[in-house]
C-alpha cells in the first residue's frame, strides 16, 4: 500500500502558474468539499470547471504539499457565480473540518489563516507602503522601510478543571442554545499557558486550580487561534460566575451532563477524555 504523505506547508508564498492539484476554495464561511455519507474531503482539480475558477478568481496561493500534491487556495466572494463540479458542495467549513482527517484539516487551516492575513496585512504599518512577498520564506517585506511581516497566531487555553470525579462545566452567556462546555480563553502578552489557564478559571468562575498539564492542541483558524488544552485540578474556591462572559457553570459528573460540544472540538476531546478515566 502506498505511504501518506503528511501535509507539508509550503516554505514561502507564491502563486501557482499552474493549477493546482489540491483545492482548498473558501466562499464565506463555507468550504468546497467532496462530501459521500462517511466521509469529506477536499476535492483534486481535474475537472474543466477549476480551470474556469482560475479564469474567474486569478491564481491559487499554494499553502503546500497534500500528501506529495501541491495544494492552493482560493477564496471567492459570496456572490461569485462559479459552477463548483458535480459532486462537490459547500458546506460550513467547521462541520466540515469535523469530518475530516488531520491532513486536510492542516492544509484548510493553514489555507484560511493565510488568506486572511494576506488580506489584513496589505500595508506596511510603519510607513504605510504597500507590501510585497518574501521570496524566501512566507512572510510579506515593506520595499520602502525594509520591515517584515509574518502571519501571527493568537494562542487561547481551553480547561477541563477537575473537582472529587466532577467535571467544570460552564454555559457561556453567548451560547445561543443550552450547551455547557469548557472555561477557555485567550493568552495575554507577558503570560506564560499556565498563568492564563489560571487567570481564565480565576476570572470567569472565581476558584484557584493546581496541577495544570497539557492535554492537546488544534488548529483553529478563525481567524488565527491556536487551542490549547489542559487538565487542573480543583484548589479552593466556590464558584462565582462573571455574568458577562459566563452565565452559569457547575460540577457535573458525566451521567449528569448537560448539553455538551460535540465531537470533533478540543473540548469534547477534554470532556471525553475525563470521562475514560478513573475518575
Ligand atoms: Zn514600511
Amino acid at each position: 500500500m502506498k505511504k501518506v504523505l503528511p501535509f507539508t506547508p509550503s516554505s514561502r508564498l507564491y502563486f501557482a502558474d499552474d493549477l493546482p492539484e489540491v483545492a482548498v476554495v473558501f466562499k464565506g464561511d463555507r468550504l468546497l468539499v467532496r462530501q459521500t455519507a462517511e466521509s469529506c474531503f477536499l476535492p483534486c482539480t481535474f475537472e474543466t470547471e477549476f480551470a474556469a475558477l482560475k479564469e474567474l478568481a486569478g491564481e491559487a496561493l499554494c499553502v503546500g504539499t497534500f500528501n506529495g500534491m501541491e495544494c492552493g487556495a482560493w477564496e471567492i466572494e459570496a456572490d461569485c457565480e462559479w459552477q463548483n463540479p458535480d459532486g462537490t458542495e459547500f458546506a460550513e467549513i467547521r462541520s466540515a473540518m469535523h469530518l475530516m482527517d488531520k491532513m486536510s484539516v492542516n492544509a484548510i487551516a493553514r489555507a484560511r489563516e493565510l488568506l486572511a492575513w494576506r488580506q489584513r496585512r496589505q500595508f506596511c504599518g510603519v510607513c504605510g507602503r504597500e507590501l510585497v512577498d518574501n521570496a524566501s520564506d512566507i512572510s510579506r517585506i515593506c520595499p520602502e522601510c525594509g520591515n517584515t511581516f509574518y502571519p501571527v497566531l493568537a494562542p487561547a487555553v481551553i480547561v477541563a478543571v477537575v473537582r472529587d470525579n466532577k467535571l467544570l462545566l460552564a454555559h457561556n452567556a453567548r451560547f445561543k442554545n443550552n450547551m455547557y462546555g469548557l472555561v477557555a480563553g485567550f493568552v495575554e502578552a507577558g503570560e506564560n499557558l499556565e498563568n492564563a489557564v489560571s487567570r481564565e478559571i480565576m476570572e470567569e468562575v472565581g476558584i484557584e486550580v493546581k496541577n495544570i498539564r497539557y492535554f492537546s492542541s488544534q488548529v483553529w483558524p478563525f481567524p488565527n487561534s491556536l487551542m490549547v488544552g489542559f487538565f487542573a485540578d480543583y484548589a479552593a474556591g466556590e464558584i462565582k460566575v462573571d455574568g458577562v462572559e459566563i452565565a452559569d457553570a457547575g460540577w457535573f459528573s458525566p451521567d449528569e451532563f448537560p448539553e455538551i460540544p460535540r465531537h470533533g472540538s478540543i473540548a469534547r476531546k477534554l470532556i471525553d477524555a475525563f470521562c475514560e478515566s478513573e475518575f
